[in-house]
């Protein structure tokens, strides 16, 4: 029997992504593949992601960047089910003086957007 799917959206650190991901964020990919780290949830569905964008750089304007990707992701008949904020943002937040309270915008979008929000992404 087919697996059920669910299709994601990610959200990086603009600050790290291309850096420590170097590859074009292979260790994402890798992750979901594996159903590692955060990615392990998915183990018993087909996953697709429909996009992936950044925190827009500091501050961080992850409202307004859920906000145009669920806007598009609607426009293409995309949408998701789910946004994991990268281990890039959990990272940047507990050794970088990123200024993203967490628990706060995960809060935010799922009133907001609906959408269920994971902390993290990849184990690596
Ligand atoms: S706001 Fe946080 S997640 Fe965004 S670039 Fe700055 S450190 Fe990275």
């Amino acid at each position: 029997m087919a697996k059920a799917k669910k299709r994601i959206a990610i959200i990086a650190c603009k600050n790290i992504k291309g850096v420590s991901c170097v590859g074009g964020c292979l260790k994402c990919f890798k992750g979901i593949a594996e159903r590692a780290g955060e990615y392990e949830r998915w183990k018993d569905y087909e996953v697709e992601v429909v996009g992936m964008d950044d925190c827009g750089g500091c501050p961080g304007v992850l409202m307004p960047k859920v906000a145009l990707l669920a806007d598009m992701a609607k426009l293409y008949e995309r949408d998701f089910d789910a946004i994991h904020l990268g281990t890039c943002i959990m990272k940047a937040t507990q050794t970088a003086k990123c200024p993203i309270d967490l628990e706060d915008v995960k809060k935010k979008i799922e009133k907001k957007f609906n959408k269920e929000v994971i902390l993290g992404t990849h184990p690596y």
